[in-house]
């Protein structure tokens, strides 16, 4: 009844005894004609998919929720005004008008295992808003409390991965990289325990869907075809308009992911945890776990403490995408047509797509680092050989391309600058526009490092969230390098360095 009906069971919240919060939001003034509420935005279309793909899911209430920020120009894109914005409605403690919490079901491959239904075991979709450029957006709760799904877990996050996905996915969002977003991050009042125990947090997360590979995996180990049949439809409306079927879509999210890997290598920024179930159709980056950007460059770099093998290391990342997205193929072979030899031909040339694309995104992203506006035979050769001068001499990846904007990275590529360095100009010559212009605007001053996270979430845990501010807005302008933001540029220190990352969640 619920799937079919849309509308929020009314119960819902008194049986979480908080009907008394939601009746204080609705008491406060309503917001004009250009400000429409929460309320007035909802409309849930996932909620009205079959039964099997979600979990009606009230989350569940915590002690004493604080809001630790607000992004309200992302709250004026989902068309909230961001004053309604309340502790209580992003905390799960009051619903607001026209939710109807869901828990997404999903599976997924672990480090290249099958692990079965995963989740999702933590975390409560309030429903879905038009955004102001008419696209549908998620909010999603991550840290809401336990679901039918979570297994073991406690359902909770701690602030520290809250403010890390926080900081890193806006600062993804500010360099101009597809990916989920944050809207709010709070404080619950309540205490995780992990090894120690945590101030229990809330983060609030928007999203062009949660739709995930490990979805689709779900409802073909299940054999549900019609589920399948009825996500893929879904997932076209909202991430594919005009691809058609399920071999349009797989070509769609074949596409989506090259250009996505490409703008991860282009900044050194490493996921951490590519399992088939951090992996969307919309080609937006999601689940920023153990993810970090690299300080020195080597492409075998790996943060993630779990990460034993290396399988998500920094330069396997392109092909542990094209093996997640085979994953995804295997799923909707029974879509794509009755014939399975058919099917499973046209899901290869769909999949073979993958690597003439990312190399041609590759070029592009790092032709524009090194001034190069329009690429060439030879290009691709000229960026290896500076990059493999640039891990011999261990430069700082981020540093060392900005450097390049004002023509000499010497002082950081001390391993075969000047051979390199004079093939580059001849290159630049023949090059029309601003080679120094399309660099600053390729290259980034600021990435969100390892250290600065680290000594944030310090700071935060002791009661001072100042660090997480003033990260926040140096992050929102990347490409500038300002007086503030020069702290900022710095690697760190040797006693600063970040060997590992933790999922801690
Ligand atoms: P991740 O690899 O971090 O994306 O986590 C995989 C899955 O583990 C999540 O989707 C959750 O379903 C589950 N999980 C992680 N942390 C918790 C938790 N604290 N409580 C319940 N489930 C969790
Ligand atoms: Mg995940």
């Amino acid at each position: 009844m619920w799937a079919q009906s849309g509308s929020r069971d009314v119960s819902a919240s008194s049986q979480t005894g908080t009907s008394s919060a939601r009746a204080r939001m609705l008491d406060k003034p309503r917001p004009g004609p250009h400000m429409p509420d929460m309320r007035a935005t909802f409309d849930n279309s996932y909620s009205r998919l079959p039964a099997r793909l979600f979990s009606p899911q009230t989350p569940v209430p915590v002690a004493a929720p604080a809001l630790v920020t607000v992004n309200a120009p992302l709250a004026r894109e989902l068309g909230i005004d961001p004053g309604s914005i309340t502790a209580e409605a992003l905390s799960g403690n009051a619903i607001p008008e026209g939710a109807t919490p869901i828990a997404q079901l999903y599976a997924g491959h672990q480090f290249g295992n099958w692990a079965g239904q995963l989740g999702d075991g933590r975390a409560v979709l309030l429903g879905e808003v038009i955004d102001t450029h008419g696209n549908r957006r998620d909010i999603q709760l991550k840290g809401s409390g336990r679901t039918p799904y979570s297994r073991g877990g406690d359902g909770r996050a701690w602030l520290g991965p809250v403010l890390r996905e926080y900081v890193v996915s806006e600062a993804m969002a500010a360099l101009g990289i597809p990916t989920t977003r944050a809207l709010a991050a709070l404080t619950t009042g309540e205490t995780v325990y992990r090894e120690t125990p945590l101030p229990g947090a809330i983060l609030a997360r928007v999203a062009a869907s949660h739709i995930r590979v490990g979805t689709f995996q779900a409802l073909a180990s299940a054999g549900d075809t019609g589920g399948l049949q009825a996500l893929t439809d879904h997932a076209l409306a909202r991430h594919a308009a005009g691809a058609e079927g399920a071999l349009g879509l797989l070509e769609h999210t074949v596409a989506a992911q090259a250009r996505l890997i490409a703008d991860w290598m282009a900044v050194g920024f490493i996921h951490g945890v590519m399992n088939t179930d951090n992996m969307t159709v919309s080609g937006e980056t999601i689940d920023y776990g153990p993810c970090a950007f690299m300080d020195a460059y080597h492409p075998a770099t790996v943060f993630s403490s779990i990460d034993r093998g290396g399988r998500y290391a920094f330069q396997n990342q392109p092909d542990i995408a094209l093996w997640n997205l085979a994953q995804l193929a295997s799923a909707l072979v029974p879509l794509i047509d009755p014939d399975q030899e058919a099917a499973v031909a046209a899901a290869t040339d769909a999949l073979d797509r993958f690597a003439p694309a990312f190399r041609a995104a590759w070029r592009a992203r790092f032709a524009a680092k090194i001034g190069i506006a329009t690429p060439r035979d030879g290009d691709a050769e000229l960026i290896v050989r500076l990059l493999k001068s640039m891990s011999a001499s261990g430069a700082d990846f981020t540093n060392t391309f900005r450097a390049l904007a004002e023509g000499d990275a010497s002082a950081h590529v001390t391993e075969g600058w000047d051979d390199w360095a004079a093939d580059w100009q001849a290159r630049l010559a023949r090059e029309p526009g601003d080679p120094a212009a399309i660099m600053r605007a390729a290259n980034p001053a600021v990435i969100p490092r390892n250290h600065r996270i680290e000594q944030m979430i310090e700071a935060a845990v002791a009661g001072d969230f100042a660090p997480f501010h003033r990260l926040n807005a140096v992050l929102a302008t990347p490409f500038e390098a300002t007086p503030d933001s020069a702290d900022y540029t710095r690697p760190p220190e040797p006693g600063e360095v970040v060997r590992q990352t933790f999922c801690g969640t």
